[in-house]
């Protein structure tokens, strides 16, 4: 009997072939669901010129979370001029798939492990074991962008330094995200008895929203006496990972800057292949591998597919199945640290379908 309502969204590129490695490692784990296709990616915006269509956006409304491949985004221009003449002129626009779920479901945590398995080639240094916390609903990320300062802007004190013609983007910061976030964050670490979190943050030049943000951390820090908080800027955060990441335990950020710093996380424990996501808000929640479609390596059997097995491992952990997400994750090291199977990220030539069986083989014991 299935247990859990699983909505199943392959998407684009490497997306379908990454899941279909993880439902390998899923089944052979005795993980027991239900598991609805969902439609979602570049092929949608092409057909019907909406990427995520509503009747998906219903099947994650009647499901208790999503597991989400990948899609292709691609500038609103290009993906205008792909648009089929028929559907032009209806006021259709482009807009990220992903980014509307996370705002539509208020998935406002996104929390990107980054770990080195030990035996990984790929490992920066041994002992990694970063997890990044990004606000996933606003920030950089609200879509609120002109290509033109409106006029009506410039009656607004302040705007008089912002250039006549200039393109613009919004950064919007709320003490509501900022303050779930944190929570999120430091919940995570006193769960797990983690002991420092590091705000990531560049308030000496983002003065107002950035000041708000740390004013928040600081707020929630106080209620948790037992875990440490460091702040650091966003430039020299990138540097401090560089020179030594095993000072940092979990990184507490806004948006862009979480975007890309998990990023550099991943580059630090074997690349894209390794980093699984999950998108948490209060009642729902989605997973997903942290790479984009990668259409350079997409339909070859050689994407790594074991940062989407960690991500279903966040997945079966969030449905309140500890022991199975850490065997699923004990069998990830296992293979990792025997070295007989290989994706080519790893220098390997076994392919994703590989990759994902030999996970499976360590559960199906
Ligand atoms: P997005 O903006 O959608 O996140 P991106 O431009 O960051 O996408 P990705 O699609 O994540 O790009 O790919 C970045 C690079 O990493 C590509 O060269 C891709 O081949 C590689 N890559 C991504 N995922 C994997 C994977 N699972 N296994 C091996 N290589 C990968």
């Amino acid at each position: 009997m299935a247990r859990h309502k699983v909505a199943w969204l392959p998407g684009d590129g490497i997306g379908p072939e990454v899941l279909e490695a993880a439902r390998m490692v899923l089944d052979a784990s005795g993980f027991l669901s239900e598991y609805l296709a969902g439609d979602i990616g570049w092929r949608f915006w092409l057909k019907e010129g909406n990427p995520l269509p509503e009747r998906t956006i219903e099947l994650l409304r009647n499901t208790d979370c999503a597991f989400f491949g990948a899609v292709t985004s691609k500038p609103p221009t290009d993906a205008m001029r792909e648009l089929p003449p028929r559907l032009r002129g209806k006021g259709i626009r482009y807009s990220s798939a992903i980014i509307r779920i996370r705002q539509q479901f208020e998935l406002f945590t996104c929390l990107r492990p980054c770990k080195a398995f030990a035996g990984n080639p790929g490992n920066y240094r041994d002992g990694i074991d970063i997890a990044i916390f990004r606000e996933n609903t606003e920030g950089m990320y609200s879509g609120a962008e002109w290509d033109r300062v409106p006029p009506e802007f410039y009656t607004v004190r302040g705007m008089e330094r912002v250039a006549k013609g200039a393109a613009i983007s919004l950064r919007a910061i709320t003490r509501t995200a900022s303050n779930r976030i944190a929570g999120a964050a430091f919940d995570y670490a006193r769960k797990r008895g983690r002991g420092r979190v590091t705000a990531v943050h560049k308030a000496n030049v983002l003065r107002t929203t950035d000041g708000l943000f740390l004013d928040e951390v600081r707020r929630v820090a106080g209620e948790y006496g037992e875990i440490g908080l460091d702040e650091m800027h966003i430039d020299n955060a990138c540097l401090q990972l560089l020179r030594d990441p095993l000072q940092f335990d979990i990184i507490l950020t806004t948006n862009l800057f979480g975007d890309i710093l998990s990023d550099l996380c991943a580059g630090l424990v074997g690349g894209l292949g390794f980093a699984p996501s999950a998108n948490i808000g209060r009642d729902y929640a989605l997973f997903e591998p942290a790479h984009g479609s990668a259409p350079d390596i997409a339909g070859r059997d050689i994407a790594n597919p074991v940062a989407a097995i960690l991500s279903a491992a966040m997945m079966v952990d969030w449905l309140g199945e500890e022991g199975r997400a850490k065997r699923i994750e004990a069998a990830v090291a296992e293979v990792i640290g025997e070295g007989k199977v290989r994706t080519p990220d790893m220098g390997g030539k076994d392919g994703t379908s590989e990759m994902g069986r030999a996970v499976a083989s360590k559960l199906g014991r």
